[in-house]
């Protein structure tokens, strides 16, 4: 959680349906699209700030650099070099990379832990380059005009609240677009094709196609975009390799790049799964270390955790949590802004203190056409800075959630235990091997927990019985000690 901002109006709605036929970049066939360039550039210009606001950018210099020069050194000899990319790396543990219209490009720093050398990460950056090429987004707004898409990865929430949810905005529901198979299968191709034409080993696709697929088998949580729609991993792994190699016969490419050491020195030191300092949650407690605060979230709640605000809601999806910060100065003004920004008629409110901090409670109401929508906010005054909670459901539930939500907002808190504000993440280091034998040696020699042993052993691209040779460079994650105790 960082800073508070409304949902955005829609941009989709703002667009204009023109009925044009345009001439696809990469098939050169004639594609009936629905938006033109000028449109896809505009879409793409408006998303930006929001996705990289959804996910905040990872602050690492070498590698946002590296991002920008390979993908504009791709770019301009893909089949859209006229326009103007971006490449980012987004600060979150999900592995995926996402393209959206008009030349926007992100990796989270996820995907970036989970390469093992820089050909695996040019050709997933040509695939997502090949998105764009292709018009692939610009022809999915076409099919799905987004209505269906889903808030929040695997969490349910009624349609109803969803003007409550910041996650609704347009921008960030671009990256959670779907494409098709031969869509996929497509930029699969012009994956190749880049990767090969700027020097990278194609074959090295297969390796991370792998790691994709291992990843989806033990989590079964986060499955990139670009792997979800392709039923059998199996046919992609031996097309792009037989692929990779004709494109090295036609470009006389006979040193193909792989780049391992340079990659895997490259991100040493990455953060890897969750960052504390974003805020974390252990035994049902939400811990904000650097903003210093806590409180719980209600047993069973699934929640999510954004830049701009912590959601909770039960399984049921009949109600929503949500912490966000007011941007006004005072209990009252924050209060108002409340009322104005969902158009709530005031049914109560009442002064007083939670946990010795000045707060404003207050229950109103919102008329929908069909049910009346009942939420009740707390403004809290921490450090001068109002938090701002609200639980929501329609008015029928509202008896049932209220000690629920009670509960969450009247327990928000300072944070001051030092072992709750000193968690360190988990980081990607980089080892070499002292002695060959095999990889779960190497890692039990490196104090790998127990448990992790399968998920660090993915992060390789190998299996556990593999054998690695003395002075080779391997993936452990470490986690420091919380600092207060080491000095
Ligand atoms: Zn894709």
């Amino acid at each position: 959680m960082k800073t508070y901002r409304l949902p955005s109006i829609l941009l989709i709605f703002s667009l204009i349906l023109i009925n044009a036929c345009s001439t696809n970049p990469v098939t050169g066939k004639k594609d009936l699209m629905l938006i033109s360039k000028d449109q896809e550039v505009a879409m793409g210009k408006e998303s930006d700030p929001e996705i990289v606001g959804y996910f905040g950018l990872y602050e690492d210099e070498k590698l946002q650099k590296f991002i920008e020069e390979q993908g504009q050194k791709m770019a301009a000899l893909s089949h859209r070099p006229d326009l103007t990319y971006e490449f980012k790396i987004v600060d979150s543990p999900v592995v995926n990379a996402f393209a959206v219209p008009g030349g926007y490009v992100y990796f989270t720093r996820g995907i970036m832990a989970h390469f093992n050398n820089e050909a695996e990460f040019a050709g997933v950056l040509g695939h997502e380059i090949g998105h764009i090429a292709a018009r692939h987004s610009a022809k999915q707004y076409s099919k799905s005009m987004l209505a269906q898409v889903g808030l929040a990865v695997g969490m349910i929430v009624s349609p109803t609240f969803r003007q409550f949810a910041d996650v609704a905005n347009t921008g960030v529901q671009l990256l959670f677009l779907k494409f098709g198979r031969d869509a996929e299968e497509q930029s699969d191709k012009l994956g190749v094709e880049y990767s090969s034409k700027i020097g990278y080993d194609a074959h090295e696709m297969a390796g991370f196609f792998n790691t994709l697929k291992r990843l989806q088998e033990e989590s079964g949580q986060s499955v990139p975009t670009f792997l979800s729609t392709h039923p059998d991993p199996k046919n992609r792994l031996k097309d792009v390799g037989e692929l990779a190699t004709k494109w090295q016969q036609k470009l006389n490419l006979t040193n193909p790049e792989v780049e391992r050491e340079a990659y895997l020195r490259m991100i040493d030191g990455i953060i890897y799964g969750e960052d504390p300092k974003q805020g974390y949650v252990e035994n049902n407690v939400f811990y904000h270390p650097v903003m210093k605060f806590e409180f719980p979230i209600p047993r069973g709640w699934t929640y999510q955790n954004t830049p701009q605000q912590v959601q909770m809601a039960p399984q049921e999806g009949n109600a929503l949590m949500i912490l966000t910060l007011s941007q006004e100065k005072s209990l009252e003004a924050a209060a108002q802004a409340v009322l104005q920004n969902y158009q709530l008629t005031l049914v109560e409110s009442e002064q007083g203190e939670v946990n010795g901090m000045p707060a404003l409670a207050m229950v109103a109401d919102q008329q929908q056409e069909q049910q009346t929508i009942r939420v009740l906010s707390y403004l809290i005054n921490y450090n001068n800075t109002i938090y701002n909670f609200l639980g929501v459901s329609s008015v029928n539930d509202f008896n049932q959630f209220t000690s629920t939500f009670n509960q969450t907002m009247q327990n928000f808190d300072q944070l001051t235990d030092p072992s709750k504000l000193n968690v360190q993440p988990y980081r990607v280091r980089i080892k070499t091997i002292e002695r060959s034998g095999t990889l779960a040696q190497a890692l039990q020699q490196h104090s790998v927990e127990k448990d992790r042993m399968e998920e660090v052993a993915v992060i390789n691209g190998m299996s556990l019985e593999d054998k690695v040779e003395k002075g080779a460079l391997i993936k452990v994650i470490e986690r420091e000690e919380a600092s207060f105790s080491k000095r």
